[in-house]
């Protein structure tokens, strides 16, 4: 893997480092930004690339490993990670390893805290064996989305478990670095709020309802935050962690695949206020050519139909935001359903005006990509009641199913975004240590 750097050393009137990492997992392009406040008012570019970056997270264990030896002992982290529960035996026949060489590397995570003993399991005639996991909470990892008024950050820990939540408003960003100012300062106030250890945060992934140009240092168009053509730049090199940033659906589908990893291909759609989505294959989002791929709030449902924010009509969005049934109405989204179970009849035929409009678009969906379909955002809390008629409206519109069991609710119907960008540095930590 080819990681390409760039060093930024600014020459200010005070003692301090700090660095950022952005990371693009797809192009697997990591950037760093150093930047040094030494007295004087210089900056320095440093562009270089290297091929591995060794040793990142590596400190707290005691040996400096060969790569041979750090790929075997990642590969036992990794299976323990997969395999919770699992015996040294296991780890030893399953990876071909002799017992010798897993004990040592077991030794090595035990003390680094990474791995723990978490019982004894049954015995199969000698001593009973010591049932193995790693140790969730030896790192965690803050995600971040965006809305225009909001920040959602969530911490998660190495299981992409929630340790702690909070919701902050703030202002319209004119830019990149006004949006940077503001996050820097809710984050730092999230950190002290909950405790949380700053030598143990792998990094801040950030969410954006924006897509970006191909190698993702720009913002092309974020119409809900009234961005255009923002370099993220300004953003990465104000939060004084490691930083990813990705689109919000993308981090959407990221984290309901992670939970939900039994298929090769997955169309993952949010439905909030605005309607996107991704597709994953392999746990990887196919972007497309222009950042565009997962759009699928766009995808015509009915021609010469209704006004959507794209400027043209009968979109999907325009049918399946979460605003149709909430902000249009003057009403919450909370409201809408409770006025639908108590019998509200106009209630009921907007509803099945936008069941009938989604399951066209999910027909279609499914007619392209031939996988799964996980519907998530906000919308999809209140959808189990009506996933049956969903799926019998799809299946009416599919000529190769009956069914439409390809349909399925989300894991998390909250919180998706913000664990799904946090999940960058939690993959990126088991894959490298
Ligand atoms: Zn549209």
């Amino acid at each position: 893997m080819i990681l390409q750097v760039y060093i930024t050393v600014n020459h200010q009137n005070q003692q301090k480092q700090s660095r950022n990492i952005a990371i693009y997992p797809q192009k697997f392009l990591i950037r760093l930004t150093f930047l040094l406040w030494l007295g004087k008012m210089k900056v320095f570019y440093i562009d270089f690339t290297f091929k591995k970056l060794k040793g990142l997270y590596m400190k707290k264990l005691s040996l400096p490993p060969t790569e041979r030896r750090r790929l075997t002992r990642n590969q036992i982290y990794q299976y323990i990670y997969k395999a919770p529960g699992c015996s040294k035996q296991e780890i030893a026949d399953s990876l071909n390893f002799s017992m010798p060489t897993v004990h040592q590397n077991l030794n090595e995570l035990t003390q680094a805290g990474l791995v723990r003993i978490d019982g004894v399991g049954e015995s199969t005639g000698g001593r009973r064996p010591l049932q193995l996991t790693i140790n969730e909470n030896a790192h965690f990892s803050v995600g971040i989305s965006v809305t225009d008024d909001h920040f959602r950050i969530i911490a998660a820990n190495l299981r992409l478990d929630e340790i702690a939540y909070q919701k902050y408003p703030h202002p319209h960003c004119n830019n990149m670095k006004e949006m940077g100012n503001f996050l820097a300062a809710d984050l730092e106030n999230f950190l002290n709020r909950f405790g949380l250890n700053r030598e143990k945060l792998l990094g801040v992934g950030i969410a954006l309802p924006a897509i970006f140009n191909a190698d993702r240092t720009c913002v092309v168009a974020a119409p809900t935050l009234n961005l255009r053509d923002q370099s993220i730049r300004p953003l990465i090199c104000s939060i004084p962690y490691p930083v990813s940033v990705c689109n919000d659906a993308t981090s959407g589908g990221y984290a309901e695949w992670y939970v939900q990893q039994d298929s090769d291909c997955m169309a993952y759609i949010s439905l909030e206020g605005g309607v996107g989505g991704a597709i994953l294959m392999n746990g990887v989002p196919y972007t497309g050519l222009n950042g565009r791929s997962g759009e699928f709030g766009h995808i015509c449902v009915q021609p010469e139909g209704l006004s959507c924010k794209c400027g043209l009509r009968g979109c999907l969005e325009a049918y399946c935001s979460s605003d149709r049934i909430s902000t249009d109405l003057g009403i919450s989204v909370e409201q809408f359903f409770a006025g639908l179970e108590a019998g509200n009849l106009a209630y009921q035929t907007l509803w099945k005006d936008y069941l009938r409009h989604l399951a066209s678009a999910l027909a279609t969906i499914r007619m392209v990509f031939d996988c799964r379909i996980v519907l998530g955002g906000y919308v999809a809390q209140y959808l189990t009641p009506f996933l049956k008629e969903l799926r019998g409206l799809t299946a009416s519109r599919d000529p190769f199913d009956e069914e439409a069991e390809y349909i399925s609710l989300c894991h998390y119907p909250k919180h998706a975004v913000p664990l799904g960008a946090a999940l960058h540095f939690i993959n990126l930590f088991v894959e490298e240590l």
